[in-house]
């Protein structure tokens, strides 16, 4: 009887396990497909300059436009799109069209592009930068590299070396997520970044005395004394707001302020925030 359960169980194994491996196959065949059609995306949300009050730049951040599912996040595709080598392509592309985008934008304001570390492994990454800066004449300033651990996760001269040859390009490189990685200080030593994205995870509890207050703290410390500016990521509220701006962070970046959205929509989420002081106000409210 035992033995009967256990191979039913097994059975009842294989079915799921072949039902997930059809949904990964049609993925992957979805996504190739999706990637031939430029069925991709980039929405823009803003990035608040806490000192100057104003927006200091907006982050790209990908979408895939499916015909039954909708608009789909990159939570759902760029790891598979990573492993079967299609993120370089999609990558390049995100590139080009963010910069030719951010040509349209008021002079100094900066676009941010985030980076997959298959774009490293190949070193394409450098090419694609150059064409499409040389491509949309966007000065170099105004272009910001997001890179997270897992491109530093192999600590190598080649990725030193990459992320050096970017930064003599001209453009910024910013890490992302700050905070979640295995050593994301000794990356800090290791490369000189121009900005640090402290993760939406410690914003989210900046509510009190907390650890995370006390971690947001001393990161924004850590800014200072290292010569990078701090950006807090994911604040949905008034109170997160007014906490990073009191602590001395540089940007913030939330729904609070603005979700992302299509780039036609961006001169009016510029209109919004150009009020001076208005989300200070609104947050001390
Ligand atoms: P990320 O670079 O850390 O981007 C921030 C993510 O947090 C975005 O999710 C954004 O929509 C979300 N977010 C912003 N404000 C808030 C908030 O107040 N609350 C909450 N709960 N979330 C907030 P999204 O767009 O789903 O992107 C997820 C991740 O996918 C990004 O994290 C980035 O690592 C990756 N990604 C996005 N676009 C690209 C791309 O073009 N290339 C590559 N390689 N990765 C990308
Ligand atoms: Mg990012
Ligand atoms: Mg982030
Ligand atoms: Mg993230």
């Amino acid at each position: 009887r035992a033995k009967a359960d256990g191979r039913g169980t097994w059975r009842f194994f294989e079915a799921e396990m072949d039902i997930r491996l059809q949904a990964r196959r049609a993925l992957e065949l979805d996504l190739r497909e999706a990637v031939t059609q430029g069925a991709f995306e980039l929405f823009y949300q803003p990035i608040y300059d806490f000192q100057g009050h104003r927006v200091g730049g907006f982050e790209a951040l990908m979408r895939w436009r499916h015909p039954e599912r909708g608009l789909v996040p990159p939570g759902e595709f760029i790891t598979v799109a990573e492993e079967i080598g299609l993120i370089v392509d999609l990558g390049a592309w995100a590139l080009r069209t963010a910069c030719t985008e951010a040509m349209r934008w008021p002079d100094g304001i900066r676009v941010a592009v985030n980076v997959s570390v298959a774009q490293f492994r190949d070193g394409t990454i450098i090419q694609s930068v150059k064409e499409a800066l040389s491509l949309s004449r966007l000065p170099a300033a105004r272009l910001e590299l997001e890179i997270t651990e897992t491109v530093l996760l192999k600590d190598n001269a080649a990725t030193l070396a990459t992320l050096h040859a970017l930064r003599r390009l001209g453009v910024r490189i910013a890490m992302d997520d700050f905070g979640t990685g295995y050593s994301s200080l000794s990356y800090l030593r290791s490369f000189p970044f121009d900005k640090i994205k402290i993760d939406q995870s410690f914003v989210r509890d900046l509510t009190d005395a907390d650890e995370s207050a006390f971690i947001v703290r001393a990161v924004i410390g850590l800014g200072l004394s290292l010569r990078m500016r701090t950006t807090g990521e994911g604040i949905e509220t008034a109170t997160q707001f007014e906490r990073l701006r009191k602590e001395g962070c540089d940007e913030g970046q939330g729904y609070f302020i603005g979700r992302p959205q299509p780039a036609d929509s961006i001169p009016a989420v510029l209109e919004r925030l150009s009020v001076p002081r208005a989300l200070v106000k609104q947050a001390v409210a």
